[in-house]
């Protein structure tokens, strides 16, 4: 993910602006106890983070239960890079 749209994402996030997030292309990742905590990944970080975010189509969740504290944290550092 480049610099500009690590940005848009984050403020989005931070903002809770699912439409946004939508519109951004994000997808998000997490099983169901992950979605419910509101701590789902964020799958377009998988080239920086691959660990958080192993390739398992059917967990994916929806872009409102985002919370990751390592995916924010990366998307934080890509934004201020
Ligand atoms: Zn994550």
């Amino acid at each position: 993910m480049k610099k500009q749209e690590a940005k848009k994402v984050l403020e989005a996030v931070l903002l809770q602006d699912y439409e946004q997030l939508r519109a951004l292309g994000v997808r998000a990742y997490g099983n169901q106890g992950r979605a419910s905590t509101g701590t789902a990944c964020i799958t377009n970080l998988d080239d920086s983070k691959g660990q958080c975010n192993p390739r398992l189509a059917f967990n994916s969740s929806d872009v409102q239960d985002i919370g990751c504290p390592k995916c924010l944290e990366t998307l934080r550092a890509i934004a201020n890079s």
